[in-house]
């Protein structure tokens, strides 16, 4: 956050001299009444003539720095919001996978929206007003010791007392402001899955279930804001009282001297008008200060996410992969589980194909994230080509691999800029993609072929087209591992069919398919199946080895093609 502000130096600079120049000046005003009503009290033509030009050349100089502060504290707020904002979203991309999914996707949007707007409202803009009212008070303070250190003492005596209550609700302002931003965080949460799940909500009548969701987070948020809003107008109405009886004091004791022939009229109104000058500065920073305070939470959140909080890899050794993906002894839990993968040892070579089958949830997504460098928090060891995955440059090593789930997230796009993401590729290549993965025969349906838009989030696909977008998208890469987890599912049979033995035929890619699909003929083409259970290996061969020994992967496989035959 700091680093944010200070990234605008010159800005930051031109906005706190202008914002001096004018505080300090708008104080003058004060002598300058002080000396027009004593020059027209004493009927003196030619001092009051100065104070008049004076007074011109004042206002104009007054309205060129207000000017100037106005627009420059607006661009540093403009240019310190764009930089928060660009850091914490590049700070949300550099991290771990592990680290990004772990938080949920609404608390990022939180931090980037409300946040950096409570950022704004309640740190940028009270340090500016409290630099001003500091000046002021400072400035206002030496005239008033010089018009008379009498009141200065009295006027100094009800600001201690000012200052002292409302001191009192600092604390618990923090703590309103981070619930504040706690609440709107799970209500942007909840909006998300609402908005997320309208198709389930819709078709399972959920729409009352939704409402009242909708309306208890709802007045939740609106309710944590007001208890927070409750306490601040607390705040300001006791400052308030405090700042009139001040003001009150001051008229009086002035008044009395006057009487007693120790102030001058002049004096006097410009008493009261400092005495405003000299109390409003410090109700400003009673009421910025707690604001500021308040923030540390919202501060802290933001800095969590920055860019500058995400170190880089300790070595960030460039990943290469000519012979071996290789784990020893891999051990792996999920935060406060049993483990997951247990003791796995196992050799993937270059180019060879995998199919990793096994029973829902005993682990084969976790042991192929685990191998792609998805967690780093394992006991054993992995290493590609003989280097410990640790050692190796993070973005480098995710740039080698290609993930294919069920669920392909769309761009809300056309199909070719879905499949190059932003990239330029040959027309070649990209007509090979589109073959490899099928698509071209989707595309003949279409009416504007590869430019026609798929929709938010593909929603104008199907999902096995979305898969098919997927599968060239990491083709036209070129990269060395392709990981299909349950990839083809949403796609029929046949297709699926084509398309991963059109995979199987690439000599260089090396293949690892998580599959339920016991289709013998694809099996068949498989170089390795590895059979897991209970989060280890249970048996590892070709599928002809598997089926000749007899063993569990025997028993898994025929009884998924009996249910498959059954459900079929
Ligand atoms: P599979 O791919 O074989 O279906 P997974 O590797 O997805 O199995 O899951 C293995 C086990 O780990 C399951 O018990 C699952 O509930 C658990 N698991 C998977 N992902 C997570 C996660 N992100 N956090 C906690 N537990 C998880």
């Amino acid at each position: 956050m700091k680093q944010a502000v200070r990234e605008h130096k010159v800005l930051l600079t031109i906005t706190l001299l202008c914002s001096i120049l004018t505080s300090a000046a708008g104080v003058l005003i004060a002598l300058i009444l002080q000396k027009v009503i004593d020059a027209a009290l004493q009927g003196d033509k030619q001092l009051f003539r100065e104070i008049l030009l004076l007074s011109v050349v004042y206002l104009l100089l007054l309205g060129l720095f207000g000017l100037i502060y106005s627009l420059c504290s607006k661009a540093l707020i403009r240019n310190v919001t764009i930089t928060l904002r660009g850091r914490v979203f590049r700070g949300v991309f550099r991290q771990k996978a592990e680290t990004f999914s772990a938080t949920n996707t609404a608390d990022y949007l939180s931090a980037l929206t409300n946040d950096i707007k409570l950022l704004e409202d309640n740190y940028i803009q009270p340090m500016l007003q409290v630099l001003q009212n500091v000046v002021v008070f400072a400035v206002s303070l030496g005239i008033l010791l010089y018009l008379s250190p009498l009141v200065t003492v009295i006027l100094i005596g009800c600001m201690v007392l000012m200052f002292a209550i409302p001191s009192l609700f600092g604390k618990a302002l923090q703590h309103k402001q981070s619930e504040v931003s706690s609440q709107m965080s799970a209500f942007t949460a909840s909006l998300k899955d609402l908005l997320s799940g309208y198709e389930v909500i819709t078709s399972y009548a959920m729409g009352r279930y939704a409402e009242q969701t909708f309306k208890q987070q709802n007045h939740r948020a609106a309710g944590v804001r007001f208890a927070a809003d409750r306490l601040f107008a607390f705040n300001e109405s006791v400052s308030h009282t405090l700042a009139i009886l001040t003001q009150f004091a001051v008229v009086f004791i002035a008044a009395y001297l006057i009487i007693t022939g120790n102030l001058s009229a002049g004096s006097l109104v410009a008493l009261v008008q400092l005495s405003g000058g000299f109390v409003g500065p410090v109700l400003a920073i009673m009421e910025n200060l707690p604001k500021i305070q308040g923030i540390k939470p919202v501060q802290e959140r933001i800095d969590l996410f920055s860019e500058e909080k995400h170190e880089p890899d300790a070595e960030g050794l460039t990943p290469v992969f000519h012979s071996t993906l290789e784990a020893r002894h891999l051990q792996f839990s999920y935060k406060q589980g049993n483990p997951v993968i247990q003791d796995i040892s196992l050799s993937l070579e270059k180019g060879k194909k995998y199919a990793l089958v096994g029973p829902s949830g005993c682990g084969k997504s976790t042991l192929v994230k685990l191998l792609t460098g998805y967690y780093d928090r394992f006991d054993g060891s992995i290493a590609l080509d003989g280097t410990d995955l640790k050692r190796l440059d993070r973005e480098k090593l995710q740039q080698m691999v290609s993930t294919i789930h069920q669920n392909v997230y769309m761009f809300d796009s056309d199909i070719r800029h879905n499949i190059c993401l932003h990239e330029e590729f040959s027309e070649q290549m990209l007509d090979t993609a589109l073959h490899t993965s099928g698509i071209h025969k989707f595309l003949q349906n279409t009416p504007d072929g590869l430019l026609s838009p798929v929709g938010e989030n593909g929603l104008q696909l199907s999902g096995g087209q979305r898969q098919r977008i997927a599968v060239a998208r990491a083709l036209i890469r070129n990269k060395p591992i392709l990981v299909l987890d349950e990839g083809t599912s949403a796609i029929d049979m046949q297709t699926a069919y084509e398309i991963e033995s059109r995979l199987l035929k690439l000599n260089e890619l090396t293949l690892i398919t998580i599959t339920h699909n016991m289709n013998e003929d694809l099996l068949g083409l498989y170089d390795q199946i590895i059979y897991m259970e209970n989060g280890k290996i249970a048996e590892m061969g070709s599928l002809e080895e598997l089926l000749k020994h007899g063993g569990r992967f025997r028993g898994f496989y025929t009884l998924e093609k009996d249910l498959a035959g059954a459900t079929g």
